[in-house]
């Protein structure tokens, strides 16, 4: 085996998931090729994700991880976003994933391949101690549950002024089963949840979830975190495209309905 192929090897098991990706995006460019039936689009989709694969793990430049990030790369800035996953079980039509690899020049993807300490560093390399910490980052957070309990503990044990706040999808308890909002109701201040849509169907053309019956798991969401006494911000981001209409005013009294604050996030381009 040549040199340069056991170091491709070796930095393609270093991140799995990009290594998963390649495959997928390989598997869809034959398709392509062979029935010439995709899109412009979508074939320019294929090839992006390829060269990127291409250049960091052929290429064998090494990725920062970045757990902890400022917008801006702001060095005291007043909130701090944290980056626990990439992993997401909804594949939303307006995801920043699907169009760009950083939020303001921090390189988002990571294979999960860190410990505690190694978002504690990051985090502590900001002063003063910024005032908020927010979880979202390139994917769900509470897909990193554990992960995400210990960062919480470390915040309110060592900087109990520091409100923390989730964006979330929504969808932990029907994947956990169990009731996450109650988990975390003396260890987060706030949750932004998207909820994305008046209804169903609207919801799941626009989010492509990965579990079934998403749209009422994510209305229970909502209610299981007010009733948690979690303050709730039930969110949906529009004009994002001229195709899908939706029912503001209907998505507002559902949050509403179910106890939460209601925000429209106009789409933007770079998502901050
Ligand atoms: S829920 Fe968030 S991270 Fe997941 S696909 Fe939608 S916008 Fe992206």
């Amino acid at each position: 085996m040549s040199n340069q192929f056991y170091q491709i090897k070796i930095k393609a098991y270093k991140y799995p998931r990009l290594t998963g990706e390649a495959f997928y995006y390989f598997g869809k460019l034959l398709d392509t090729l062979v029935s010439l039936k995709n899109s412009y689009t979508e074939f320019a989709e294929i090839l992006t994700f390829l060269l990127y694969y291409i250049e960091y793990v052929v290429g064998g430049i090494e990725m920062d991880y970045t757990l902890v990030y400022s917008i801006n790369n702001e060095k005291s800035p007043e909130t701090v976003y944290v980056n626990l996953t990439n992993s997401c079980t909804n594949r939303c039509i307006f995801c920043l994933r699907e169009q760009k690899n950083d939020v303001c020049g921090a390189e988002m993807w990571h294979d999960d391949n860190y410990k505690l300490e190694d978002v504690i560093s990051q985090f502590e390399a900001y002063k003063p101690t910024p005032k908020e910490v927010v979880f979202c980052g390139y994917g769900e957070p509470f897909l990193r549950r554990e992960m995400m309990k210990e960062v919480c503990k470390y915040l309110r044990a060592n900087y109990p002024e520091v409100k923390i706040r989730v964006n979330t999808n929504g969808h932990a308890n029907a994947i956990y089963k169990t009731n996450v909002a109650e988990e975390f109701k003396n260890l987060i201040d706030t949750v932004s949840v998207s909820l994305n849509a008046a209804d169903a169907s609207m919801y799941d053309e626009i989010c492509k979830p990965k579990i079934s019956n998403a749209y009422e798991e994510v209305k229970k969401f909502i209610k299981a975190c007010t009733d948690a006494g979690i303050k709730v911000s039930a969110s949906i981001v529009t004009g994002f495209d001229k195709i899908h209409n939706i029912d503001t005013k209907k998505c507002e009294e559902i949050a509403h309905s179910l106890g939460a604050e209601f925000r429209n996030r106009e789409f933007i381009t770079n998502g901050y």
